[in-house]
């Protein structure tokens, strides 16, 4: 069996990305209510109870606001690192002490591995993921202020990569935000623009991943079509196909992806 995998929800409303191999169901954040989750799990024609772990990747309320709900009603573990763990104990409620799993460097679940990356963003240890199971790889980068080395050099060689591609840069400064909160989505520690991600894109692309998914796109900041051409734009001038050739596509804030396969 392949693995599956489908982004659930995307964007600053809410965060969950679900995988299932043949004897492994994850999910990495939870970052809506509990029952829109497994409503969206159930709409994929999935079995929410069979959700073996939950992964989190920073404490920022759009990434854990059903997990601790999730946790105490099917009986799920969080995993999430020691700092992470810290910062959001008083918002989850209380979890049952055999649910709570620090995250280790390497952390296996049925026949996945699961192994946290550094990324740069404003929260206590902000993590992008790399799921592999057996010769693939699967990564996920969002919520990132900028690619530097670790980052790059962790998501190369991914068969999917899902990647935040947050706002377009102007658009944040001619739009509605106050000053201080532009300065923060475009600081080194706040979210990626369509540029930056159509550069990263291009970097790995290069190095074989085959398909790309959009992440995290700002509702004020951003249109679903903007993040598309800008970064194929970039793709293309890289003299990289776009659908045909790399599969290039988008996640979505209010509704479940196209399921992918690999
Ligand atoms: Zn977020
Ligand atoms: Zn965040």
């Amino acid at each position: 069996m392949k693995l599956k995998f489908c982004s659930l929800y995307s964007g600053s409303s809410g965060n969950c990305q679900y995988i299932k191999t043949k004897n492994a169901t994850i999910i990495i954040d939870a970052g809506l209510s509990g029952k829109r989750i497994q409503q969206e799990i159930v709409n994929i024609g999935e079995d929410p109870k069979k959700i073996d772990a939950i992964f989190i990747t920073h404490e920022h309320i759009d990434h854990i606001q059903g997990a601790g709900i999730m946790s105490r009603r099917l009986n799920i573990p969080i995993y999430a690192n020691e700092k992470t763990w810290e910062a959001m104990n008083p918002c989850i409620g209380d979890i049952k002490s055999h649910n709570i799993k620090v995250l280790d460097d390497c952390t296996q679940i049925g026949d996945l591995t699961i192994k946290s990356f550094d990324i740069s963003h404003d929260a206590v240890h902000p993590v992008g993921y790399n799921i592999f199971y057996e010769n693939k790889k699967l990564s996920l980068v969002t919520d990132t202020g900028c690619f530097n080395g670790t980052i790059t050099n962790s998501i190369i060689d991914s068969d999917l990569l899902l990647v935040e591609s947050n706002h377009d840069e102007d658009l944040v400064i001619i739009g509605p935000y106050p000053w201080s909160l532009k300065r923060r989505v475009l600081g080194e520690f706040g979210h990626m623009s369509n540029e930056a991600a159509g550069r990263l894109i291009s970097k790995v692309v290069k190095r074989g991943t085959e398909i790309v998914l959009l992440g995290h796109l700002s509702k004020e900041n951003n249109f679903p079509e903007l993040a598309y051409k800008t970064v194929e734009s970039i793709l293309l001038e890289e003299f990289i196909d776009v659908n045909p050739g790399v599969c290039l596509d988008l996640t979505y804030r209010d509704r479940s992806s196209k399921v992918y396969e690999i």
